[in-house]
């Protein structure tokens, strides 16, 4: 029997108001994982007023800054108890094998909290320089009613960067997990409310993203829209979020391209490539998938990443053994299968992979695949695959990788790998991406702020700067001699 999961609104667990229900699949299995309540756009508005409540009045507006803190350190300490368990039913939702989910998103994303739980109580405005007869200052408020988006790739983690800056600064927040993977997070708003966050500070709305999406981004009594997924939809949430001229950051998609040069460690480069294409099944925004190499060393290189790739263990996310689990969806696995055929119809050599995983069952596998000989205009080089697709690209020299890199609308990371210390800085300044990892890959750290340039978005998460996304700054110009100004005269 699927387990039954409903809405999440100002405390209470309540089903949609249509009655309506969608399933969410194990995509390891094709089998229903759960049926949970599919909010519209009356849930999404009952949500919306829970937070603005809970806002303006009642336990959360008047807590001191530390409490908040304590209270969110306090679900960062119940999230470590119940951090298999968490693991767990991530893996179910959407895939990722077992110990990616136990040992990489679960800490990472208990961090987070932990990280913006510290903060709470460091949010400072400023003494301005002003003259004896009057004092300046600024105030950081909360903005009030976030409104979060989060695609499926790490449903947790993505919502957590939201959820914990938020929060921390004293906003409430209403979030719309992916269809795909709406389980986890309503976990989360359980544990929340056994900690004692207060009703309606955190609400869920699970549903689909043109209509419970939709109706949160267009709401007036929202002040910002918090989204991470597609480009594509990033562009429609810009324009509905126009309507009241609501602010938005926007984490999106990328082709992030990953440079070896011939002076690297080619071991530590070969490992660390095959991670950052293939962890989590290459459904990663930051993914390596446009992978540079130099000639001198192109076949070195290869004869060492194919035979890794090839070593790659595909099967069901919940055997530890596992280190590819399946994609997604079956949408994804045809969205994959789409871009093969392109690459080879674009004259793209296929060295390994290009076709689904049978072996482990129903689910929905895919083999690790490697494309060689692949030109930046090819469409594989171009457009964002999200899956474990590589497209490997010669360069000549520095300059020519630095090109052939920022040949793209994205601009969300990129690594470099050298032993050369000035060539690395150089290639850090002139990649034009949110985030150049040198001699390593795919590495995120709480305190270092994430994000995009160009087409990947913009907004900086994580770090101390996300908190900026989460305050809004409050000038008060007092003056201290009341010498008021008599411009008219009389
Ligand atoms: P998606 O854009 O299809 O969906 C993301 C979320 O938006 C889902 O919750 C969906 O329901 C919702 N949505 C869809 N249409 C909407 C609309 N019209 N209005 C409001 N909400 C709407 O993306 P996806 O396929 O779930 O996720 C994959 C994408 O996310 C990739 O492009 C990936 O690069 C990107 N991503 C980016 C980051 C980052 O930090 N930059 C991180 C992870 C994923």
């Amino acid at each position: 029997m699927p387990a039954k999961y409903q809405l999440f609104i100002n405390g209470k667990w309540v089903e949609a108001l249509s009655g309506k229900t969608f399933e969410s699949i194990n995509p390891g299995t094709g089998e229903v994982n759960a049926l949970v309540s599919e909010a519209g756009a009356l849930d999404v508005d009952l949500a919306v007023k829970a937070a603005r409540k809970a806002f303006e009045s009642g336990p959360w507006a008047e807590m001191a800054p530390s409490d908040r803190g304590r209270l969110l350190y306090r679900a960062a300490q119940k999230m470590w108890e119940k951090a298999d368990f968490l693991a767990e039913i991530e893996s179910n939702d959407n895939g990722l094998p077992i110990n990616e989910t136990k040992f990489i998103a679960m800490p990472a994303t208990i961090d987070v909290l932990e990280f913006y739980a510290g903060l709470a109580n460091k949010v400072q405005g400023e003494t301005l320089a002003s003259p004896a007869n009057r004092l300046n200052y600024t105030l950081k408020e909360p903005l009030g009613v976030i409104g979060a988006i989060v695609p499926w790739n790490f449903p947790l983690m993505l919502a957590m960067w939201k959820i914990a800056p938020a929060l921390a600064a004293g906003n409430t927040i209403v979030i719309k997990p992916a269809e795909q993977t709406p389980i986890s997070i309503l976990e989360l708003a359980k544990l929340f409310q056994e900690v004692g966050i207060p009703d309606g500070v955190i609400n869920v709305v699970p549903g689909y993203g043109s209509i419970a999406g939709d109706a949160l981004v267009s709401h007036s009594g929202v002040d910002k829209i918090a989204f991470t997924g597609s480009t594509r939809t990033g562009r429609l949430i810009m324009q509905s979020a126009s309507k009241n001229l609501k602010p938005v950051s926007l984490e999106l998609g990328g082709k992030s391209p990953n440079i070896i040069f011939d002076d690297a460690n080619l071991e530590n480069a070969v490992n660390m490539s095959t991670f950052g294409i293939y962890f989590a099944q290459g459904q990663v925004c930051a993914a390596g998938s446009r992978l540079f190499v130099q000639e001198s060393i192109y076949d070195r290189f290869m004869d060492l990443f194919v035979k890794k790739v090839q070593g790659i263990q595909v099967g069901n996310p919940l055997e530890a053994t596992t280190q590819l689990g399946p994609q997604v969806s079956e949408q994804q696995l045809k969205t994959i299968e789409k871009y093969v055929d392109a690459g080879l119809e674009e004259g793209a050599n296929l060295v390994t992979g290009g076709k689904r995983f049978m072996e482990a069952g129903n689910g929905y596998y895919y083999t690790p695949t490697i494309f060689e000989h692949v030109t930046n205009e090819m469409t594989i080089a171009q457009e964002e695959i999200f899956g474990p697709v590589v497209s490997v690209i010669q360069f000549k020299d520095e300059a020519d990788a630095l090109s052939k890199a920022n040949d793209t609308i994205y601009g969300l990371a990129s690594g470099v790998w050298t032993n050369d210390l000035k060539r690395a800085h150089r290639m850090a300044r002139g990649l034009k991406a949110g985030t150049v990892w040198v001699n390593t890959y795919s590495m995120l750290d709480s305190a270092a702020p994430f994000g995009g340039t160009k087409q990947s978005g913009f907004g900086r998460e994580l770090g101390v700067q996300a908190m900026d996304l989460y305050t809004q700054t409050k000038h008060v110009w007092v003056d201290l001699n009341e010498t008021a100004l008599n411009w008219y005269g009389g």
